[in-house]
This record gives C-alpha cells, structure tokens and sequence, in this order.
C-alpha cells in the first residue's frame, strides 16, 4: 500500500526541520527561529479569524505581555523563567477573558476596531511604565536552561522553538478535528444554527480568543528569551497587522497555513530589505511600499491563501473513505408514551413592528403525531418554529413542552429537552464534510472539552459520536456521501443532511421547515417514508410543507394559517373539504 502524500509530506518537512540547523548557515537558522516564533502567533489567528471568522489586529500585544511579563520579572526580581512562563500564561489568560467578554459581543467592524484600540493601548503602556523600561526596553535576560542545557545560542534555542511550535499546531489540528472543533467551525456562519444544537457560541467565541492569545504569550516568552532583551517597537499594531497577513497568506483555516504565512512573509521583508536598497538605492523605505503592493497582489491572486495552491498539486482521492468505524451507541433519552401532551401553544404572538407575523396562534400536539403546519407564504409557519425552538422571543402568550414552559428559553436550552429541527433556509458548514456537519448535531450527547480534544483523549466519545452521525446518514439515504464536502450536495440533499443532523440530537420532537423542497417525487417518497418509520418509533413531527400530495397522504392532522392566524385545524379528509381553506389556500393551488 502506497503511503498517503500528505504523511510523505509531513515526514519530509520534518526531517527538513529537523536537520535544518546542521546544514544552513547561522543567518538562516535565526530567520527560521523567527518564522517559528511568527508562525505560533499566525496558528492563533489560524484559529481565530481563519477558522472562527474573528478578526484581530492586536495580537501583537499578548505576544508583548508574555515577553513583558517575564522580563521584568526574571531581571528585577530574579524569578526563575519557567516560572515567568506559568505567570506570563495567567496574565494573558486575565487579560485576555476580560477583553474577551468585553468585546466579542461586537459584530462586524466593531471587532476588529476593538483589537486595534486595545492593541494600541497596551503597546503604550509598554513603552510608557517605568518599570518596563519605557522606549528603551530591558536588557539582561537570563538564557534558558533545559536539562542543565543552557540555550544561549540560535542553534540551541531552535529545537526548543519549532517543537513547542510542533506540538501546538499538533493541538489545535487535533481540536478542530473534535465536537468543540466542530463548533468553533460553525461560528463562521452565524450563531443561529449552532445554538439550535446546544452550542454555546459565546463562550467558544472566547474559548478560541483565549487559546490564540496564550500562543502569542507563549511565542512572546520565547522571544524574550531567545533575543534576551525586551522593547516595545515588535508590539506595535503595524506587527499585529502583520501577524493577521501571514494567518491569511498561508491559509487561514488550515493549521499547516500559519508556518506558510509566516515564513513566506519573514523571507520576502528579508528580501525585500536585501535587495530593493541594490536597485532603487539606500534613499527611502521601499521595502514597505513593494511589501504592500505584494500582499495586495496576493490576496487579488489567492484568496484562501497559497496553501491550497499546493493542495491542488496533491492528487484527489487521499482523503478518507468508507464508513467510521462501529463504536458503542449513544445513550438515548426515554421517548413519551403515545398520545401523551407533547406540545401546547397557547395564544402565541409575533410581531416585527407593526407587521403580527404570528396572531393568537394556539394548537397542541400529541406524542406520536405528524403534525402539518401548512398555509400560503408569509403565513407566519417559520416564524412559529422559531418561537418553538427560541430562535426568537415571543411577543406575548406561551408555548409548553410536556409541561414545560419554553418561551423565554435560548435556543441551546431547548433542544435540551429533545427538540430538534431543520432550516427552511439550508444551515450548514459547506467546506465541511458531511458526515461532521451531522456529527455537530450530536454535541450536546458529548462531554469532553478543549484540553481532552487537543490531547486526544476525546477518541472513544468521537468515534461514537461519528458513529452515530454515519449511522444517521445512512437512515436518510445520504450513506454514500459521509466524505463529501457539505456545500457540493444538491440543494434538496442538503436539507436532508439537515434532518440527519436534526436526528443526531436525539429529538423527542422534530421541526422539519419544507424539507421536501428541491426533492425529486422519489426522493420525497423516500422522505414520506423515513418519517412514517421516524413516527413508528416514537418520533413526533411538526411538518411545514408545501406539497399537498406528501402532506395530505403523511400528516395526522392538519393547522392551517393565514396572516398569522389559525384558519382551520382537522385531519387531512376534513381539511380538504372546508371551504374556508379552500378558499383562503387550496383554491389557488387548484
Ligand atoms: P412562512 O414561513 O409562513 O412563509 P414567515 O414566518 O417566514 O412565513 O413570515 C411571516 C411574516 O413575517 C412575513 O410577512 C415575513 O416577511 C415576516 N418576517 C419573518 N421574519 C421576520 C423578521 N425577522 N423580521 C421582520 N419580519 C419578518
Ligand atoms: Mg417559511
């Protein structure tokens, strides 16, 4: 068996690595020494803006406060710099949570504006306090010791740099590759989608912002130590902006992306200042403006960076294929009797100013049920399934769920109590595949966190989770498409990995918002009888739908609406006949 390019790859950039320093002259293993550095503080951003879509040009600064920290410390107080390290970490961690809570509520541009502003002030208050030094700095580090080895030297210092380097990308590769991963990579998209499965979107907005700025500490601790001398000018913002350029240059969501970024940057402002002065002459700054032109010139050719150029040159096919492999099901929560009280709205209302999207709505649903929801668009259905699900608050009036109230709850609570549903909009992660975009409706039916992910305890809870999700997939005939990526599905297909997804919460309920539309008439057969087996097994559905063929032969019973208001409520036969409805609806479709 021919092994896989990517590990060819992988084994060959570390043995490259690893000999690096026996064969290049000193110069270049102090420019990879920085790349290395660089690279720790891009991985962050890999993370954060790349991955998560948070934008911050102040990284910079927590790579200042962990060199700061230790510093001062090791030079004024003589504190032994491992343990600066240990300090340096919480003081950033301090920081970092406040600014995070702080800030990460803010949309849009008010973010990155945000990590300008703090950026700039805590360069500041590095240049300004005393006792840092003020523009000058602090000299006089001690080196490193490591097993009685003194790292005084570039050479000495450059294992220590890329296999901290190493390991945290090895960390974070491994997080993204687990039920938190799949959150964090959720975030791009809206909140929306990930709360309706238990996902905290704040708390992993700051979890990521937390785990970025403790790398830039981590590669400002090293620095310190390496260079052995601290001043304010590589915390500036104009460094923070270029920490941003080598996340997005590489790659920004990809792990390997951040060392690309990084070095391809490092070597050209190299360059640039080896050579421009040749040609244009000693006169004036040009590195900074050919510098500029270059990135712009980059981000025009290469939008997700240069790494996927070499992607491109890996020859398809080396992904993973055929099913996860069996692991021990997932526990599931006990289903109601039949016939029991599932559901009870009572007087529901809606208004989006002026406009009452949902009028005094009230209807019930029994256990075992296939409830349709029908009514002509702009009926107000969606928004009665985002007052279910807590997507929205209610106006007024109150919504139960075996006597339980739900209005009033956040959306991640509610499907707590088995309530699951699908967009009429498709919500999905497209440069995910398949099989992990179902698995994230699995989330809250797992435990482990960030540190068990990124060391790999996570394996057994992620093998039944990706089990489950398979397993899904496969009762939704999407067996044969576990690999792909989410965003190559026809549109129809997409809303079926929806209810995949919806089913891998283990929903005593399901929402399905026009799950039919873009199926073809065997595909919506295949539709009508997974929700019939679905009801067989104690499953109730609540269905907005559009085709009156699959409704009439599926549903239980029928709501009609109009203008937000309840119009007729009956079994399908009894439907069909009232004049009101067939007037108000069906009329216009005959
Ligand atoms: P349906 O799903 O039955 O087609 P919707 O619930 O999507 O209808 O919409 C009902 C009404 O509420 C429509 O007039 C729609 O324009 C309005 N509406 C829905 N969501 C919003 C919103 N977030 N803000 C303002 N108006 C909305
Ligand atoms: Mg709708």
């Amino acid at each position: 068996m021919k092994p896989p390019v990517a590990l060819v790859a992988g084994a060959t950039a570390l043995a490259l690595i690893a000999i690096a320093p026996a064969v290049l002259p000193d110069f270049y293993v102090t420019l990879l020494n920085y790349i290395a550095l660089s690279s720790m503080v891009s991985l962050g951003l890999v993370l954060l803006t790349g991955v998560g879509g948070l934008t911050s040009f102040g990284q910079a600064a927590f790579v200042g406060l962990g060199a700061y920290t230790t510093a001062v410390l090791t030079t004024k107080y003589g504190v032994s710099p491992w343990f600066t390290l240990a300090i340096g970490l919480a003081i950033t961690t301090a920081v970092a949570l406040f600014l995070g809570f702080l800030t990460l509520r803010l949309s849009g541009h008010y973010l990155p504006l945000s990590t300008i502003a703090w950026g700039i002030s805590l360069y500041f208050l590095f240049g300004n306090l005393e006792v840092l030094g003020g523009q000058t700095g602090l000299s006089g580090l001690p080196a490193l010791e490591l097993a009685g080895l003194k790292l005084d030297s570039g050479g000495s210092f450059y294992y220590l740099i890329w296999v901290v380097l190493l390991l945290s990308m090895l960390g974070v590769r491994n997080l993204l590759d687990s039920r938190v991963g799949r959150a964090i990579r959720a975030l791009k998209r809206g909140s929306l989608m990930a709360e309706a499965f238990g996902v905290d979107t704040a708390r992993v907005k700051v979890v990521i912002f937390l785990i970025a700025a403790l790398l830039a500490a981590l590669s400002g601790w090293l620095y310190a130590h390496l260079l052995r001398f601290v001043n304010p000018s590589p915390f500036g913002i104009n460094i923070g902006i270029e920490y941003l350029f080598m996340a997005v240059i590489g790659g920004a969501s990809q792990v390997w992306g951040a060392i690309v970024g990084a070095g391809l940057l490092t070597l050209l402002k190299e360059w640039l200042q080896d050579w421009l002065p040749k040609i244009l002459g000693n006169s004036g700054n040009f590195e900074m403006i050919v510098f500029g032109v270059l990135m712009v010139l980059l981000l025009q050719r290469a939008r997700d960076g240069v790494l996927p150029m070499f992607e491109r040159l890996i020859p398809a096919g080396t992904g993973p294929v055929g099913p996860p492999a069996p692991a021990a099901a997932l526990l599931n929560r006990p289903r109601p009797e039949a016939g029991e009280l599932l559901l009870e709205v009572r007087k529901a209302e809606k208004r989006f100013g002026g406009l009452v999207a949902v009028n005094e709505l009230s209807f019930s649903m029994r256990s075992g049920e296939i409830l349709g929801l029908i009514g002509p668009n702009g009926a107000g259905k969606s928004t009665m399934f985002n007052l279910i699900t807590g997507v929205l608050p209610t106006t007024s009036g109150e919504i139960q769920f075996r006597g339980q109230r739900l209005d009033g709850l956040a959306s991640r609570e509610i499907v707590r109590f088995g309530i699951a549903r699908t967009f009429q909009h498709v919500h999905l992660i497209p440069n995910m595949s398949v099989l992990d975009n179902v698995a994230l409706g699995a989330h809250l039916r797992g435990t482990h966190g960030v540190l068990a992910a990124a060391m790999r305890n996570n394996r057994r809870e992620e093998a039944r989770l990706r089990f489950e999700a398979a397993r899904q997939l496969e009762r939704v005939g999407l067996g044969n498409h576990l690999h792909d990526q989410a965003g190559s599905l026809p549109l129809g297909q997409q809303r079926i990995l929806e209810i995949a997804r919806a089913l891998c919460a283990d929903p005593v309920l399901l929402l399905l918002d026009e799950p039919g539309a873009g199926l073809r008439y065997m595909e919506k057969e295949a539709l009508a009888g997974l929700l019939r087996k679905l009801r067989s097994e104690g499953i109730s559905v609540l269905l907005v739908e559009h085709d009156m063929d699959l409704v009439m032969n599926l549903v239980d019973r029928l709501v009609v609406m109009e203008f937000g208001q309840k119009l007729a409520e009956g079994v399908p036969s009894a439907i069909q006949a009232d004049p009101r409805v067939l007037e108000a609806y069906l009329g216009g479709v005959a």
